[in-house]
């Protein structure tokens, strides 16, 4: 079941937390991502649980409608439990905005 405000975005895999409007008419939308799979190392696959820290990125510019949307994403930095896998940490990602 997607969040609708997510798939009218396009952005499916991330939940709108808030949105706020700039005095430059350009919308501010807050989302975290809200894929399960997203927590999934990327070298193992193992599901990671143990969250290390949090960052925001902001991804390339979204339009909708006229008016330019700023997006602000909380994501999370998991550290990889499996003690057979090179990776120490990874972030959150999702298949509709690549990492830059
Ligand atoms: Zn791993």
């Amino acid at each position: 079941m997607s969040e609708p405000t997510s798939l009218l975005l396009g952005l499916e895999g991330l939940q709108v937390t808030s949105v706020s409007a700039l005095p430059d008419r350009t919308r501010l939308v807050e989302v975290i991502t809200c894929d399960p799979d997203a927590a999934a190392c990327p070298s193992c696959g193992v599901v990671s649980t143990f969250v290390k820290d949090h960052s925001v990125t902001y991804p390339r510019d979204v339009r909708y409608g006229d008016d330019p949307i700023r997006l602000r994403w909380w994501k999370t930095r998991y550290r990889c439990r499996n003690d057979e896998c090179d990776r120490a940490t990874f972030t959150d990602r999702i298949r509709e905005v690549p990492a830059r």
